[in-house]
């Protein structure tokens, strides 16, 4: 029961995330208080209720895709293949935000040439046009895509995962910041505050007046999250910025464009930076990480608790040891060594897992990426040397 669990919670998780992000936009802009935000709307008039149960029709199938793609990667082998981290110590903390950018715009990167690839003439037809019947965007028009796009859409994971290591909270938050911006940009009401208009981020952001003219225009405004893309390959809308203009002045009347606003860039800049220091800070001279055995293709995670070191076995190179490791649950290789020097650290266990005993032993940091295992067994010793993952 706990594993047939452990499978449906992604794809429950994926639909709560779609009905919830996208319900409660649409009830609050489209049900309750379209009047209250009629100055906010970005198209004069409404999509109707053959497209909404269109959209949502597709945006399910869209769900069930990116949970599946997500269940490859994390509960199979594949899994070895990611940079997928468990142990929070095995980074820096400051890396759990900093991943999540990377994260980001690793995202707007393939999403920018992927949307560019399928308005191809060729492919437009077949593959995007579903999402484009949607002219007037609501927030269900999120994941409304073809199945053909969705699983494009979905490549997205494999490829972060693959290049970017990411705890389970950075993903989290990746998959809920995505979706939140998703739905923003499809919303059909501008709601950024005044002050965005003459500050850094309105230079980097997408806004929901910029996708929305995607929609309305078909071409142009192809990115996802950022301006970038679209401003260094000059395919943003000339009109962009006018219309957006246009819009906030219909919400804030002629003060709409206040002073340039360099203090939330700069406080944004300073903590990123700050991020950025404490991350290379702490790298040099900490086995804490991920590891691999040569000789054995173990993967052992070393992480500090209450200033001793620990070593779990996290798998192996041959599927029968793995097997085994999941079977066995938690196997530690290492267990209480102490930090001598920078690169000694001493008078711990060393668990072998094949012969099955527990030696004495050392462990040197010979090299940032290369830590010698010195065991001692019956007046015996002997060496193995991990390679950092
Ligand atoms: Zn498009
Ligand atoms: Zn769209």
């Amino acid at each position: 029961m706990k594993d047939q669990f452990q499978y449906i919670l992604p794809l429950a998780i994926n639909i709560i995330r779609y009905f919830l992000f996208a319900g409660i936009p649409f009830l609050i802009f489209y049900i309750k208080f379209p009047d209250f935000f009629k100055k906010n709307k970005i198209q004069s008039r409404f999509a109707k209720r053959k497209d909404f149960i269109r959209e949502i029709l597709h945006s399910t199938q869209t769900t069930f895709i990116l949970a599946g793609v997500g269940l490859l990667m994390m509960k199979t082998p594949l899994i070895e293949y990611t940079q997928v981290y468990f142990n929070i110590s095995d980074q820096p903390l400051a890396w759990i935000p900093v991943s999540l950018i990377l994260a980001l715009v690793l995202h707007d990167t393939f999403f920018y040439w992927m949307h560019r690839l399928i308005h191809h003439p060729l492919l437009f037809k077949r593959i995007h046009l579903v999402h484009h019947k949607s002219v007037n965007p609501s927030p269900w028009t999120s994941y409304s895509f073809h199945i053909l796009e969705a699983i494009l859409e979905s490549l997205v994971a494999p490829i972060i995962l693959l290049l970017i290591p990411m705890h389970p909270i950075a993903l989290l938050l990746f998959a809920l910041s995505s979706f939140i911006i998703n739905v923003y940009g499809h919303l059909g009401y501008e709601i950024a505050p005044k002050w965005l208009r003459h500050s850094l981020f309105f230079e980097i952001l997408n806004t929901s007046t910029h996708h929305n003219y995607h929609h309305e225009k078909f071409n142009g405004n192809y990115g996802l999250y950022f301006r970038i893309w679209d401003r260094i390959m000059k395919t943003e809308h000339p009109d962009y910025v006018m219309q957006y203009d246009l819009i906030q002045k219909r919400r804030f009347g002629d003060d709409h464009q206040s002073k340039y606003n360099w203090k939330i860039g700069a406080l944004f800049l300073f903590i990123v930076s700050i991020s950025l220091v404490n991350i290379k800070a702490k790298s040099p001279s900490s086995i804490e990480g991920k590891w691999k055995d040569e000789k054995t293709g173990g993967i052992i995670s070393i992480y500090e608790e209450d200033g001793l070191y620990f070593g779990q076995l996290l798998g192996a190179d041959k599927a029968e040891h793995n097997q085994k490791i999941k079977e066995k649950g938690k196997i530690f290789i290492l267990k209480n060594f102490k930090k001598e020097s920078d690169t000694k650290y001493c008078c711990g266990t060393i668990f072998q897992p094949l012969e099955k005993r527990t030696v004495k032993g050392t462990l040197v940091l010979e090299e940032e990426n290369k830590l010698k295992i010195n065991g001692k067994y019956a007046g015996f010793t002997g060496s193995r040397i991990w390679k950092r993952m």
